[in-house]
């Protein structure tokens, strides 16, 4: 099938907000689709080049995709500035300076249309071209692609290579259209889904061998699949009404997620993200082989970076462990991990996740020898749950999760089976110095927030963060018109304002930062409040964010 076909299809999806009319165009599509061409219209319709488990990736930037079409548009490249002004979707710019390009200078397009496989094709070739000179070789490539296209293949090739449609047709919708198109029930697709870890390949699979076959789908060790996620709670309280009055809690560890794959001697690692980290943590394929008595198994946990003192380290810092691929023998000595495991979801051939938390835990603590679970209670006294909080606080954790006790494992869910409890650091009170404009639905807005503290030595305003959360939409309009008012002058995206405006700011840490000029970033950060009653001058300073950032490791080890 003509990757026309597709744009056209995607084309019609951002048209509507009818969920069973675009659940319908899709089911229909994908009904006319060869087997072979399944999988990769799938993936691309949901803005990926390739399936969620496929670890190859384009690496193309921004910076090469916006020469390239420089080359190819040459006067006409500020129609994209313009249009991404207005509508703030990379792809729609890219369209109309094509179709601006073209109509003036008569392009005609002699080639035969791309087809769905070659465009899968050459994103592979992109992704494939590593090592010396794979930037021109990858934009050689982008830019034969995007010659060969229509304005409007352009646009929706560009969305799959930077991996945002757009279109308002999420995963959860192509579940349903899969089921649709082969009238398998919805429930069969989702399971199926989350075993393999891709809606592609389950769509694949169906075309191919029908109902039959999904129905029997188990897992697959060394296809991650996707981590449940966890809701917010306020308190261990809150956490204990919402789980019916009795709940386990856990340390909530601030580190990094990992996902264990481990079939006989071999073991495989993935980031929460479900990317393969096997590579830069060797020390914990090694705890994991000397450690998990079972053949096959698929575990859950977290590692956390300990520093010389045996407290846990910032977060920060272990994630110089996930990004180094070279040098890994060095990175082992000088940031070592440890892995504390919280979940067990297969064993054996046997799969838990229908299991309740407390077999499952039971499960675990059988299969493991010798590598430390997260440290945990049952219990239904809030006042023992506070104090194991404080406890954990006080080792320098972040918090605690609260797990209910018969729920199951929900892979890729964001539900009440789980509930984070973070202790906040205390707020403060910043001023905005700047702001940038949203995208997509908030163009046009001012939404993005610069954070400032003053220096009360200087008298200086410091930037120590930015956020675009915290906002209503309602808040964020007022506070566009406010801004406007203050503005002072433009950078491109960015409007300096005069510092009037006092926010109140929640966030989870403060991290040693380069980013900003006092050398401090907030992480997480996020507005509670709009402070109309404080003027600037009664924000706070950048000698109480300093106090605040050297106070966490009273509890944290330094680095
Ligand atoms: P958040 O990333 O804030 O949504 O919090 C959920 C994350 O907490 C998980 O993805 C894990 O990386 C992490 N975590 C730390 N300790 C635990 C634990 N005991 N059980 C589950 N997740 C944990």
């Amino acid at each position: 099938m003509d990757f026309r076909e597709l744009a056209e299809l995607c084309e019609r999806l951002s048209s509507t907000t009818k969920r069973n009319i675009m659940v319908d165009a899709v089911a229909e599509f994908i009904r006319r689709l060869e087997v072979d061409e399944v999988e990769p219209a799938v993936s691309m319709m949901l803005g990926r080049a390739f399936p969620r488990w496929d670890q190859r990736n384009l690496d193309v930037s921004w910076a090469t995709i916006s020469e390239i079409l420089k080359r190819l548009t040459k006067s006409y490249f500020p129609v994209f500035s313009k249009v991404f002004r207005d509508t703030g979707d990379i792809g729609e710019a890219v369209k109309a300076t094509l179709e601006s390009s073209r109509v003036h200078r008569q392009v005609v397009l002699f080639e035969r249309p791309l087809t769905i496989l070659e465009v899968r094709r050459i994103l592979e070739a992109i992704a494939e071209s590593t090592g010396p000179g794979s930037r021109e070789r990858k934009a050689r490539l982008v830019e034969g692609l995007l010659s060969r296209a229509s304005p409007l293949e352009a646009k929706y090739m560009i969305k799959v290579m930077i991996g945002e449609m757009r279109t308002g047709f999420q995963e959860g919708l192509m579940e349903l259209a899969v089921s649709k198109a082969f009238s398998i029930p919805l429930k069969v697709v989702r399971t199926a889904s989350m075993l393999v870890g891709d809606i592609g390949e389950v769509a694949y699979l169906c075309k191919k061998h029908g109902r039959e076959v999904i129905s029997k789908i188990g897992f697959k060790i060394f296809r991650p699949v996707k981590p449940m996620l966890a809701q917010m709670a306020g308190d261990p309280e809150e956490a204990l009404r919402e789980h019916g009055g009795t709940t386990a809690f856990e340390h909530k560890l601030d580190g990094a997620r990992i996902q264990i794959h481990k079939l006989g001697e071999e073991v495989r690692i993935f980031s929460r993200r479900l990317t393969d980290v096997t590579g830069s943590l060797p020390d914990v394929v090694d705890v994991v082989r000397g450690g998990v008595k079972a053949h096959e198994a698929i575990l859950e946990g977290e590692v956390i970076a300990i520093g010389e003192d045996g407290h846990p380290l910032p977060f920060q810092h272990l994630m110089r462990r996930f990004r180094r691929v070279y040098d890994v023998e060095r990175m082992v000595l000088e940031i070592p991990v440890k892995l504390y495991l919280f979940d067990i979801l297969y064993v054996d051939g046997e799969s838990l996740i229908e299991r309740p938390y407390t077999a499952r835990r039971a499960r675990l603590k059988e299969v493991v020898r010798g590598i430390p679970l997260t440290e945990q209670i049952v219990t239904s006294d809030p006042e023992e749950a506070r104090l194991f909080m404080e406890r954990a606080v006080n080792m320098g954790h972040e918090g605690l999760m609260a797990k209910r006790l018969d729920s199951p494992y929900t892979p890729g869910v964001r539900g009440k089976y789980w509930l984070k409890i973070k202790e906040t650091l205390e707020p403060l009170d910043l001023v905005i110095v700047a702001a940038e404009y949203g995208y997509g639905r908030r163009h046009g807005w001012l939404s993005d927030y610069y954070l400032a503290a003053r220096d009360e030595e200087t008298g200086e305003l410091l930037v120590v963060g930015k956020t675009f959360k915290g906002l209503t939409d309602q808040e964020i309009i007022e506070m566009t018109r406010r801004l406007k008012k203050l503005a002072v002058r433009e950078e491109g995206h960015r409007v300096i304002v005069q510092p009037q405006i006092v926010v109140e700011v929640a966030y989870n840490e403060i991290q040693r930062s380069p980013k900003y000029k006092c050398g401090m970033a907030l992480r997480f950060a996020r507005i509670t409040r709009i402070r109309d009653d404080k003027g600037p001058e009664e924000a706070d300073t950048i000698q109480k964010v300093r106090r605040i950032y050297e106070r966490q490791f009273e509890k944290k080890a330094r680095y």
